[in-house]
């Protein structure tokens, strides 16, 4: 897997998302970023989970 690059919350400067801090500006790295592919995919399939209970719930509590 290549290094995922996320931008500095603070200066806005491309960073390796391993880097505790920003290399431009020396603040501190989000440690989940919501610019990160991984934050994304995690939020995607909370929702895909909700969206399917909310479906089968239906299914059961609709009069056919
Ligand atoms: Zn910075």
């Amino acid at each position: 897997m290549a290094a995922e690059k996320i931008h500095c919350l603070y200066c806005n400067s491309l960073n390796e998302l391993s880097h505790k801090h920003c290399d431009h500006c020396g603040m501190a790295m989000p440690k989940s970023h919501p610019h990160s592919a991984a934050y994304r995919q995690k939020r995607f399939k909370w929702a895909v989970v909700a969206i399917a209970i909310f479906c089968v719930f239906m299914m059961l509590y609709l009069p056919r």
